[in-house]
């Protein structure tokens, strides 16, 4: 079951099957069965089928020679992701592209199942040695651990912590822009969580930190899995304690204050280069609309 107010990349559409990664055997078998699926991966790009332009083209078992992840499985197949260097076979799309295409019309579970077959991968690039020793590690369960044969660590897949909050004030909610966005883009703050911190304590300082604003009560809304490399997105609502802003320069280039007809007119009008907010992939719009129609 999907719910239509989930953010993209979320709702991971299979049957992770924990209890098989174990089992190399069965892995092998369901690798080249005729109902395996493999999710191709080329540089963090996927993929996707010539003629629909928005489901995964999958290859045959026949094809596969490089180490692989298992994803898990629906009622017919069992899925799996490949990282491929070189391949004249069709079109790879960036999975920024493929999620708008696939919940044009509506929530879309194959940006999840292409989420976490890039999150995986790139984990698995990036990890092909111990950090505790430097030896060359292996892939076990599944490509759920990397296991150093040296000195018997366990190295898990990473997945980074962000949280991102939409301050509000009386009426207003808070929007900053950073240098790189578009002519016009304000988006709700966001950064990296630090170790040792509670998500209300990462909104706090965050939002100290770039705009000087102290913030009270923090309330939890909702969550997206971000493959860009393997981020958590924590969508929050945090209550200012006063409304002067200080901008911090390194951070941002600016950040206002804006009340609910200025939201409204720029949801309605879908904005210009002076003002304009993120479309729904983000997490950041389904926090502003939750703002909006909730407050
Ligand atoms: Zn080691």
């Amino acid at each position: 079951m999907f719910f239509e107010n989930s953010c993209i990349f979320a709702e991971f559409p299979l049957d992770p099957c924990d209890h098989i990664r174990s089992n190399d055997d069965l892995l092998n078998e369901l690798a080249t069965s005729p109902n395996a699926r493999f999710v191709v991966i080329r540089q963090g790009e996927a993929l996707m089928d010539r003629e629909s332009g928005h489901l995964p083209e999958y290859f045959s078992a026949g094809e596969i020679k490089s180490e692989m992840v298992f994803l898990g499985q629906d009622l017919e197949h069992s899925y799996f992701a490949i990282e491929i260097s070189d391949c004249n076979c069709g079109q790879f799309l960036d999975l920024r592209t493929i999620a708008r295409t696939a919940s044009a019309n509506g929530f879309s579970p194959v940006p999840s199942l292409l989420a976490r077959a890039k999150m995986l991968l790139d984990w698995h690039q990036r990890h092909k040695f111990c950090a505790n020793c430097g030896e060359n590690t292996k892939s076990a369960k599944g490509g759920y651990v990397r296991i150093c044969p040296a000195c018997k660590t366990e190295h898990f897949p990473r997945v980074d912590p962000v949280v991102i909050m939409m301050i509000i004030y009386d009426d207003k909610c808070l929007l900053g822009r950073s240098k790189h966005f578009a002519p016009g883009m304000y988006s709700a703050l966001a950064g990296f969580m630090e170790p040792g911190e509670t998500i209300e304590e990462a909104v706090r300082r965050e939002v100290m930190e770039e705009a000087h604003i102290r913030v009270g009560e923090v309330k939890y809304i909702k969550s997206q899995p971000w493959p860009f490399p393997s981020s958590l997105m924590i969508g929050t609502i945090g209550k200012a304690l006063n409304n002067v802003i200080e901008v911090e320069n390194d951070e941002l280039e600016q950040a206002q204050w804006f009340d609910k007809n200025q939201i409204q007119n720029v949801l309605k009008t879908g904005g210009d280069d002076k003002f304009r907010v993120p479309d729904k992939l983000a997490i950041a719009r389904h926090l502003l609309e939750y703002w909006l129609y909730h407050y």
